[in-house]
């Protein structure tokens, strides 16, 4: 069932509430990357521009302490906002009771208000964690400030929290409305769209340290996937699977029966390395070379190597859907990013694929190498993301209304 959007309500003179993910990384009160406000300013941009009053929440980090508050108050992304927009935004040192009431009533149309941290919830008070352990009268409090509610945070979708699962129950109940802001509208078309109904034929690259960290993903995309290409560390317990010599490279001796499983499920579909680039040290400094498929036993696989990026470029030949997460090698070292920059360089020239990156490494690979308006969609969300793949219910999704 399609989902409400923020432009499917009328947002003119009423108080909509809209969860942003104003998550960024801070030190010192400075922002070090404000690609995560900049993403939410459509939807704040159509709800102000339309005559509504836009009040933001959003969480910033975890809190624990009070020394935590100190560090992780919004009101320095209050102010990139400010700027970004070049119009004032009026930010509420607070985010329950009188100041931020009052502040909310002092809202003109176009005006944009944000209240503190959502997580300060988390040590305020008697009751323990109410934002993060979703206390419904935090959520019904909430709800109770505004006259729709908009969930723009696609990065917590995963986690039922009082300010966005909590306050659009509370809505829901209240007749509200309910709706997604349009960066979630893009990750539930695009990721929830090749998960769900993918054009073919579909390939999915995953990668990354840990066959762990992506077994819901394998298992939920093998039927679905025309083919599944895996490099990186965790191809290591695969090939071990299959008998190869992997040397020192990365496994997990607790997954090889579960790779072998795989393996026979997926039959041609999963297609692994045939070369690699080893080394004797997980070190920029040590010479390394390039083998086949098995590995010295003094050496490990860092990147898979170039026959290895030439069959997978093979495999994603005519590809119309393609999804990839994770990287093929330890691509922080310079001298083992060639398979994952060769494989972010070819999903960026298909131009007839609808290509997604997954969050994560692989996105930021993909903005490094300048790939960012060559792909179709770069996902915002970690492990949202990693859960949508794996075919669960995100509760910050399920939450919003049906259209
Ligand atoms: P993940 O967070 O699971 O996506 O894993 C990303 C991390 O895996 C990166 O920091 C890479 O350096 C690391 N990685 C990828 N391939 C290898 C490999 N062959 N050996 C060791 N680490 C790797």
């Amino acid at each position: 069932m399609a989902k409400l959007i923020v432009s499917d309500i009328d947002v003119k003179d009423k108080k909509v509430l809209i969860r942003v993910d104003f998550n960024v990384p801070i030190k010192d009160g400075v922002i070090g990357n404000d690609n995560r406000i900049v993403a939410a300013l459509p939807t704040i941009k159509y709800v102000t521009e339309n005559g509504g009053k836009a009040i933001l929440l959003s969480h910033l980090g975890r809190i624990k302490s009070d020394d935590d508050k100190l560090k992780l108050t919004l009101k320095p992304v209050a102010a990139r906002l400010s700027e970004l927009l070049k119009k004032d935004v009026k930010f509420v040192a607070s985010n329950e009771g009188k100041e931020l009431e009052d502040a909310i009533a002092a809202m003109n149309d176009g005006d944009i208000l944000v209240m503190e941290n959502t997580r300060f919830q988390d040590i305020d008070n008697d009751f323990g964690k109410r934002e993060s352990k979703n206390d419904s009268t935090l959520g019904a409090y909430w709800a109770g400030l505004g006259d729709a509610f908009v969930n723009d945070a696609f990065g917590t979708a995963h986690r039922a929290h009082a300010s966005n699962v909590g306050i659009a129950e509370a809505m829901k109940a209240a007749n509200k409305p309910v709706a997604a802001g349009y960066l979630m509208e893009k990750e539930i078309k695009f990721v929830g769209d090749a998960v769900d109904h993918p054009v073919h034929p579909f390939v999915t690259i995953l990668g990354g340290a840990k066959v762990s960290d992506k077994i819901g993903v394998i298992e939920n995309l093998i039927p679905k996937s025309d083919y599944i290409l895996i490099g990186g560390g965790m191809a290591y317990t695969f090939l071990a699977a299959q008998g190869h010599e992997i040397g020192k490279s990365l496994f997990e001796a607790d997954k090889v029966e579960l790779a072998k499983e795989l393996l026979a499920k997926a039959g041609d579909k999963l297609v692994l390395p045939i070369d690699n680039v080893v080394s004797k040290e997980f070190s920029n400094d040590a010479p390394f070379e390039v083998v086949g498929l098995d590995i010295p036993a003094d050496e490990m696989g860092l990147d898979i190597g170039p026959k290895s990026v030439a069959l997978f470029k093979e495999k994603l030949a005519g590809a119309k859907t393609v999804v990839w997460n994770g990287p093929m090698g330890a691509f922080e070292m310079s001298n083992f990013a060639n398979g994952t920059l060769e494989i972010g360089r070819e999903l960026g020239s298909l131009t007839e694929a609808t290509t997604i990156i997954g969050g994560g490494d692989s996105a930021a690979a993909a903005i490094q190498l300048g790939l960012a308006d060559k792909i179709t969609h770069i996902s915002t969300g970690g492990g949202a993301s990693l859960e949508y793949l794996e075919g669960k219910t995100l509760p910050g999704i399920a939450s919003i209304s049906d259209k």
